[in-house]
């Protein structure tokens, strides 16, 4: 039991039902990374949407979260997730915060989470609800094309939002051996999600994991 925003939040068993169940659908999806999905289980998705919502958080649907935004569908986060290949004490930077929930799923694998939010609200609020959970990600304010030069280069960095190409800032924050996951297209239509893998050499291996639908990556407006 949580208290956020002065109302209570409880995770029942009825909540922890429906999760099983969320994990049993991503499996048959074709998720098969333990740690991941064991974080999914875990990790009480209802608190990240307006409690009118509960119905909504254990189905494997993208939801709003206010400001035009969205929380992840499940598989896309456990798709990512499992893309990022994330070791324990990782230093993981994130590309929209929004809800908070994949920062706290990358927590639960044992990344040292950074995460960038543009819109001010989400950032401030998304704070207070990952603090009454008892998690303390590095959460920053700002523009996430620009990356956090000031904590790289980093073990792995993943973006939640669509971005129309690979920004080069990023690249430059990724360590030899890193990997960066980034849904890559048009933000009014479909994106690739891709990988792209910083050799020991420097050199850089992209590979292409299908098609996604993201909110866009918005560039210089705050
Ligand atoms: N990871 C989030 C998904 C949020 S949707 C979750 O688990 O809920 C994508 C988020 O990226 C939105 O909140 C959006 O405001 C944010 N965003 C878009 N462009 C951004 C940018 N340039 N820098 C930082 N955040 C950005």
């Amino acid at each position: 039991m949580i208290r956020f925003k002065g109302i209570l939040l409880d995770d029942n068993y009825r909540h922890q039902g429906l999760r099983k169940r969320l994990v049993a659908e991503l499996e048959q999806k074709g998720i098969c990374d333990r740690k991941v999905l064991a974080a999914i289980g875990k990790i009480p998705r209802h608190f990240f949407l307006d409690s009118s919502f509960v119905e909504f958080a254990y189905q494997d649907k993208a939801f709003p979260i206010g400001e035009e935004q969205t929380i992840s569908q499940p598989y896309t986060v456990a798709f990512q997730s499992e893309l990022l290949q994330v070791q324990p004490l990782h230093k993981v930077l994130e590309v929209g915060t929004g809800s908070g929930y994949q920062a706290i799923v990358l927590m639960e694998l044992g990344a040292k989470v950074f995460s960038i939010e543009r819109v001010k609200i989400l950032h401030y609020r998304t704070k207070e609800l990952l603090q009454a959970m008892g998690y303390n990600p590095r959460l920053f304010y700002g523009d996430g094309y620009k990356g956090l030069p000031s904590f790289a280069p980093f073990d792995r960095i993943i973006v939640t939002a669509a971005a129309p190409s690979i920004p080069e800032m990023l690249l430059q924050q990724l360590k030899p051996g890193g990997i960066l996951v980034i849904p890559v297209g048009d933000s009014n239509g479909i994106q690739v999600m891709t990988t792209v893998v910083r050799q020991p050499d420097g050199s850089l291996e992209e590979k292409q994991h299908g098609k996604f639908r993201f909110v866009p990556m918005v560039e210089n407006k705050k």
